[in-house]
């Protein structure tokens, strides 16, 4: 079953270390480097689950959630943060600004991969 994920990141490591790995393991990958751009691709291609980094130029990750939770046609679309270090502890505020859940960087593969997995394929395991 073909899934498609959008990664809105600005740090373009981040973005690229995303891609090949989603990509690796036959998930379509689509890109966008802040959340105005990010909220465009959401709408136009309303992915199966969108990634969304909270420090981004332009428009962070807080102000693009609440523009796509507020708004019905795009409501339903699941959101997960990418949160730094510095963000720990901030659990309540990502989670009431809308998101689904949220995954601490720098990314650890095998745990990245599994998150992904809960959402997109309930039921199968990775192991
Ligand atoms: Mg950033």
């Amino acid at each position: 079953m073909n899934r498609t994920i959008l990664i809105v990141e600005d740090n373009d490591n981040n973005r690229i270390l995303m891609n090949d790995l989603l990509s690796y393991h036959g998930y379509t990958v689509l890109e966008a480097n802040n959340g105005e751009e990010g909220i465009v691709m959401a709408r136009n291609n309303m992915p199966d689950l969108v990634l969304m980094d909270i420090q981004m130029p332009v428009m962070d990750g807080f102000a693009a959630a609440k523009i796509l939770k507020d708004d019905p046609v795009t409501r339903q679309l699941r959101l997960i943060a990418l949160t730094s270090f510095a963000m720990h502890g901030d659990r309540e505020r990502i989670l009431s600004a809308g998101f689904d859940d949220y995954i601490a960087k720098p990314i650890h593969t095998r745990g990245f991969l599994m998150i992904i997995k809960s959402y997109l394929e309930p039921g199968n395991n990775i192991n």
